[in-house]
């Protein structure tokens, strides 16, 4: 480690996000960057120029992933690998995911401008479609890449108009020629805000994630019997709406019933007929558990649907659960997490270790190769919204750390 070497260019980067940050500007300060939308193109082309510019060899896979490699001593070495998404959520911020690219774009400017040549390749990369707020499901592009998913699949996914991934994909002009496929590589580095409070209430500028959370998703279906609202006595109705709320609290309870060391969460909610004078007669509402540990996320789940069945039963409403997705937690390559830590720390900055509660691209990367992250802070914790912010000191701090994890793995033979 060579904490006395090179520095990102903090103001380039700076200069780069805000860049990025016009392109599909929203009102309230925040990005509105949709998968495959016109954004979503136009970002594309200027991250593609930029590449070009800093002479890296840019590809594009079959996915619309792109990538920019820069050439190492020895080509046949797998390389080192950085970077992160550009789409963002409707109304998202203008750090999440860019600033995992810009930074991996900013580390390959640095190496260029002062004659770096190192041992393996290094390859830069924005994988498509990270946020599946338009196309479900997350994480998709690197999820193919990983082999994970069905590439003919994921072309046929729809957006909520009807349009077709794959179409989309060939009508901006980015469904390459490269087969979406993962290569052998020897780091996989990924620069991220936290997306949480932590950082920020703890004092620290680097988190250290050891890995992601498990994800378990379910969709609840409760049936009840409609009636006009005045005639109906409160006796022996089978009101949909109040069970499924009763249902809402037991989620909320559960972490604290279980013992802690996880989190649920209900945030999606549909009332039908959903009118003011008639009992509802169906509520489909959706769980997320989330969790370091998968048996206790399973259990967590085996004891909550009891307390649903009960409460179902109690008020005569037929109960449907359906088991929509469920990733197990995924641990980081230990030895890079290790070297994020002590990378972080010889450059002078302030670091947490962490987990991630948030699903990222290298998910996936971490299925194929040694990963890990780089979380900067969020202020109060926010993301997903317009106020999603981080302090360009701390964008720098990041960069800077990507910048000598990556030089440290590429040196290696
Ligand atoms: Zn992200």
């Amino acid at each position: 480690m060579d904490p006395g070497g090179l520095r990102v260019n903090g103001k380039r980067l700076r200069n780069g996000l805000e860049l990025m940050a016009e392109i599909g500007a929203t009102p309230g300060g925040g990005v509105q960057r949709l998968t495959l939308s016109p954004e979503d193109k136009q970002a594309r082309g200027l991250l593609v120029s930029w590449l070009e510019e800093t002479g890296l060899d840019v590809t594009v896979d079959e996915m619309g992933n792109i990538f920019g490699r820069r050439h190492g001593k020895d080509d046949n070495l797998p390389p080192v690998m950085a970077g992160s998404h550009a789409d963002s959520q409707p109304k998202g911020g203008r750090f999440d995911g860019i600033l995992g690219v810009m930074g991996a774009l900013e580390v390959m400017r640095t190496l260029v401008e002062h004659h770096v040549t190192t041992e393996r390749p290094v390859v830069l990369v924005d994988w498509t479609n990270e946020e599946g707020s338009r196309f479900a499901p997350a994480m998709m592009a690197s999820g193919v890449w990983a082999g994970k998913l069905e590439r003919d699949w994921a072309w046929q996914r729809t957006d909520a108009n009807g349009l077709v991934f794959g179409e989309e994909l060939e009508r901006i002009g980015y469904k390459g020629a490269l087969p979406c496929a993962s290569w052998p590589f020897h780091a996989y580095y990924e620069l991220h805000i936290e997306q949480g409070p932590l950082l920020e209430a703890e004092g620290k500028t680097i988190g250290v994630p050891k890995g992601i959370l498990c994800l378990h998703w379910y969709d609840i279906y409760v049936d009840g019997e409609a009636n006009q609202v005045g005639p109906t006595p409160m006796e022996g109705r089978s009101d949909a709406l109040v069970a499924a709320a009763e249902m809402i609290l037991k989620v909320r309870e559960l972490p604290a019933k279980m013992g802690g060391n996880m989190v649920a969460t209900v945030g999606e909610i549909q009332n039908y007929p959903n009118s003011r004078n008639i009992i509802p007669d169906l509520v489909h509402f959706t769980v997320d558990i989330r969790s370091w540990d998968d048996e206790l996320a399973l259990r967590s789940w085996d004891d909550v649907e009891a307390d649903f069945e009960a409460i179902a039963t109690r008020h005569g409403c037929p109960l449907r659960v359906e088991e929509r997705w469920r990733v197990q937690h995924n641990e980081f390559a230990p030895h890079l997490v290790g070297q994020v830590q002590a990378t972080a720390e010889a450059l002078g900055y302030s670091t947490l270790p962490m987990v991630s509660g948030a699903g990222h691209d290298a998910s996936y990367a971490a299925m194929v190769g040694p990963t890990a992250m780089i979380f900067v802070p969020s202020i109060e914790g926010r993301s997903h919204v317009e106020v999603e912010d981080t302090t360009w000191e701390d964008c720098e701090a990041g960069a800077n750390v990507l910048l000598s994890c990556v030089l440290q793995s590429a040196a290696e033979r």
